[in-house]
């Protein structure tokens, strides 16, 4: 098993799972490149996985679905063939067993997908985690974006994240703007930079790096309290109203 990416618009990444000719995608937000691997590698397209209902990672589902009609699309919500809700165990075919997520606050739809493989656990998040930050919380609902973010936190340290956007660099400079003498932040900026322009991308990230490096993971570290509360000056009460007023801050960065 290998797992791949493609590019769609900008910065989407949209990330594949392959087993010789058999292939899962995730998150097609355009059919365009997606057919063209699947023609070219001559794949036999077994599922897509939806993270969540954005048009840039659910957009290229009705084309694709166009040219292999019994592919099942899983996700939250009416786009889905197989809906799911979190929290499922699904055996996707006789090679890949996958786990999920309910992370609901980027969208009511967040699901995040975890694969294991070779003792490795692999994560896709979607916009709900970033690489060094994470999706705006466009339902409104920081509790449920909290909640969904301090979960992704508790898993492995050694698990690989997946996420939908190369935003890694800005987001390392908002980063490094809440916590200026972060050492950690200013080695992985560089380390990213060296990535970005030999490969083109700075993913996956493991989430011990997360857990040093992402202001909102660490809502509850006295820094990042200090910092945000001297920024904004505003007393920080929680680690929930840490991360409202860090999202507010990084919306207008
Ligand atoms: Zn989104």
């Amino acid at each position: 098993m290998q797992i791949g990416y493609l590019k769609a618009f900008s910065d989407n990444y949209i990330w594949f799972i392959q087993h010789e000719r058999d292939l899962i995608v995730v998150d097609p937000g355009s059919s365009t490149v997606v057919l063209d691997y699947i023609i070219t590698n001559k794949l036999n397209l077994l599922a897509i996985l939806l993270t969540h209902d954005h048009a840039d990672h659910m957009g290229g589902v009705a084309d694709i679905v166009s040219y292999a009609p019994n592919v099942p699309v899983y996700g939250m919500g009416s786009i889905a063939t197989n809906e799911l809700f979190g929290n499922e165990s699904i055996p996707l075919c006789p090679w890949l067993q996958v786990k999920t997520i309910a992370t609901p606050g980027h969208t009511y739809t967040g699901i995040c997908y975890i694969v294991e493989s070779l003792g490795l656990t692999h994560i896709f998040t979607g916009d709900t985690l970033f690489a060094s930050g994470c999706g705006r919380v466009f339902t409104d609902d920081f509790v449920a974006m909290y909640k969904s973010l301090t979960q992704l936190s508790s898993l492995q340290q050694d698990t690989l994240v997946y996420p939908g956007h190369e935003y890694t660099i800005k987001n390392l400079q908002f980063a490094q703007f809440i916590e200026p003498d972060n050492k950690d932040i200013a080695k992985r900026v560089k380390l990213e930079q060296d990535k970005l322009d030999r490969l083109g991308n700075s993913l996956p990230v493991s989430m011990g790096v997360e857990l040093l490096t992402n202001p909102f993971l660490r809502t509850n570290d006295r820094n990042i309290i200090d910092s945000v509360s001297k920024i904004t000056g505003q007393e920080v009460k929680s680690g929930l109203d840490c991360f409202i007023k860090l999202r507010e801050l990084r919306n207008n960065f």
